[in-house]
């Protein structure tokens, strides 16, 4: 696994790269962000450890945004100072995968990068697939079977959640904190009324294909073409 780590301070770069290349993974440290970004476009790295706060007139939202307006979907992992409450909220807005605030544990560091590997690469280019189902992030089309699908922005958002985590189980208080606004009134259902709309959209309206949205009672909701058990 190659990890492309954006850092430009001296020391906690080398801690970071010192602990991951403990564990086997392969590391290249960039402490300038134009460089960086021109790295980030050989495509051969399969994560991008990115900080925030970066000298000069680019940082890590910059390149963050620029990677993902071309199409370039390597997962990132932002680094972000204590406090930047805000600026985490934009990292995520801007494509980041998953940020981390400093000061992080090592295990912790290893822990997030380690899923963020796991993740299946379903996507390619602003293309996520599962199965015959397609969403485009840059047009907000979807289809399935080459039938187009129209949702609701909504119900969009929610289906781009669970498309970048195929397979994987999420509960409905992850959903909710992804999918809806801090301040959105939320009513017991929301949940369960929200998946039915794709349901009905991407099973019902699709009954020669096999099911793709799954509830797990007790635990929650999966997308994707494992069966059930
Ligand atoms: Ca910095």
């Amino acid at each position: 696994m190659n990890i492309l780590l954006v850092e430009d301070e001296p020391r906690v770069a080398a801690a970071i790269e010192r602990s991951l290349v403990a564990v086997d993974y392969r590391v290249t440290v960039s402490n300038d962000a134009h460089i960086a970004l021109k790295k980030a476009y050989d495509l051969k790295y399969d994560l991008i450890i990115l900080d925030r706060m970066l000298p000069g007139n680019v940082d890590g939202l910059e390149i963050t945004k620029k990677l993902r307006q071309d199409n370039i979907n390597t997962p990132i992992l932002m680094l972000t100072a204590l406090g930047e409450v805000a600026d985490r909220v934009d990292g995520l807005s801007a494509g980041a995968d998953d940020y981390l605030i400093k000061p992080f544990s090592i295990k912790e560091l290893l822990a997030r990068v380690a899923v963020l590997l796991r993740r299946p690469k379903n996507h390619i280019g602003s293309i996520l697939k599962v199965e015959d189902l397609m969403l485009n992030t840059l047009t907000n089309e979807v289809s399935r079977s080459n039938r187009e699908i129209k949702l609701s922005k909504r119900e969009f958002k929610l289906l781009t959640y669970f498309m970048y985590n195929p397979d994987q189980v999420i509960s409905k208080e992850r959903i909710i904190n992804h999918v809806w606004d801090a301040d959105a009134l939320i009513l017991p259902n929301t949940v369960e009324v929200y998946m039915g709309y794709l349901r009905k959209k991407i099973d019902k309206a699709h009954p020669d294909r096999p099911k793709l949205v799954h509830t797990v009672f007790g635990f929650g909701y999966r997308i994707g073409i494992k069966e059930d058990v």
